[in-house]
């Protein structure tokens, strides 16, 4: 199975960014139907600056996934603003920090999920079932783990990735008892999380970026 290198990392956040422009309108719509309307515009700012920052000439190579994912850790927490800056920041800097080598097998990403998510939940206090993007990154960090096994690091993204986009769709009738959402009590019902759906298609953009399903 062929190991995620720098060059795939660089892919993931360059189609991540493309997609986070293609859906940034969706994302705003969200977060102004249970939040202050600012998610897309927010998302596609700091991923529009970290590809800024990976296209300029001066910046220093890439050889590990780790030191790409560190570039955008610091991008987005310099540039996103709102909860989710400093959450995916966070999430992103956590990651860097066991990805720091050339090639992830399946239990790289496996720890690079884990990472991620537990920088979420150390930074937000938020828990499962509470309607944030917490209710995506959960359900993915299991689907990971379940595909270790498999041995395909590609997979392991594949299965991640659904799980997240199922996670997110199943906090559409929930009402959300953290962050701005909460402030709308049951009102918040009916529209899903902005940030879970956002956290799918990061993870889309993973698994998209390792190659199509053999
Ligand atoms: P803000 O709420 O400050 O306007 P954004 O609109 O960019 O920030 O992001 C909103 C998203 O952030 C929410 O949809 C939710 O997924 C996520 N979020 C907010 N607070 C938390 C938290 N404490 N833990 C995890 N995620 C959170
Ligand atoms: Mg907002």
């Amino acid at each position: 199975m062929t190991a995620l290198d720098a060059a795939w990392a660089e892919r993931w956040v360059r189609t991540a960014a493309a997609e986070v422009t293609a859906h940034r309108d969706e994302l705003t719509e969200l977060d102004r139907l249970i939040g202050d309307g600012d998610h897309g515009v927010n998302m596609d700012r700091g991923f529009s600056a970290v590809v800024a920052r990976l296209d300029d000439p001066e910046a220093p190579p890439r050889e590990t996934v780790g030191q790409v994912l560190h570039l955008v850790a610091a991008t987005l927490m310099s540039t996103v603003g709102g909860a989710s800056g400093p959450l995916y920041g966070t999430a992103f800097l956590r990651a860097s920090k066991v990805t720091d080598r050339a090639g992830l097998d399946a239990a790289g990403v496996v720890s690079l999920m884990e990472a991620a998510a537990e920088g979420i939940v150390t930074r937000g206090h938020a828990g499962p079932g509470d309607k944030t993007m917490v209710d995506a990154w959960q359900p993915a960090v299991e689907a990971a783990q379940r595909a270790e096994a498999d041995g395909d690091p590609a997979q392991v993204l594949r299965a991640a990735a659904t799980a997240a986009s199922d996670g997110a769709r199943a906090t559409i009738p929930w009402v959300a008892t953290k962050g701005r959402a909460s402030y709308l009590g049951e009102r918040s019902a009916g529209t899903e999380d902005p940030g879970a759906r956002s956290t799918a298609i990061l993870l889309a953009a993973a698994a998209a970026a390792a190659g199509p399903a053999s």
